[in-house]
């Protein structure tokens, strides 16, 4: 008789936007009180972004930019939790559970405490997890870059085969 093996894969995105005075500023679908907000074919979620490039990294199914290209018109001014909805399908059909995720906000203003627990909730929402699986730590750039919303993410996925 075979035991059950678990397959694991890791993943790793990352996504920058610059930010320019008067645009609202997005965050796994959280509308965040911003003095700039980034310049996007879509709404410049740089977090839904860092995470789908992670997802798809870990099971090996290419870019964001190959999913959803941004000279596409069906995908101008998509909310980036579509995108990460988009991708639990994708992940789903090749066979992939997602294990966790990880995260890493770079931004200067404003403070993401206040609206941690909705980002977070969101993204499991859209992604159909537990809240528990998911983690989003926030950073400023200590002033060096405040025209810049960036996002760093890992992701791991996996699978049980007999
Ligand atoms: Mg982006």
């Amino acid at each position: 008789m075979n035991n059950p093996t678990t397959h694991t894969r890791c993943g790793i995105g990352y996504d920058t936007h610059r930010l320019v005075e008067g645009l609202p500023l997005v965050l796994a679908g959280c509308a965040l009180p911003a003095p700039r907000g980034p310049i996007a074919h879509s709404d410049g979620d740089v977090l839904c972004h860092a995470i789908v490039d992670a997802l798809l990294g870990a099971a090996a199914l290419g870019d964001i930019g190959r999913h959803f290209p941004d000279n596409d018109p069906q995908w101008k001014n998509t909310p980036g939790l579509t995108f990460l909805e988009h991708t639990r399908r994708l992940i789903a059909n090749a066979g992939w559970s997602i294990g966790n995720i990880d995260s890493v906000v770079v931004l200067d203003e404003p403070k993401l405490a206040p609206h941690m627990d909705e980002i977070i909730r969101r993204i499991a929402f859209a992604l159909g997890i537990d809240p528990s699986k998911v983690s989003v730590k926030a950073k400023t750039s200590e002033g060096v870059t405040p025209n810049l919303a960036t996002a760093h993410a890992v992701a791991l996925v996996e699978r049980t085969s007999i």
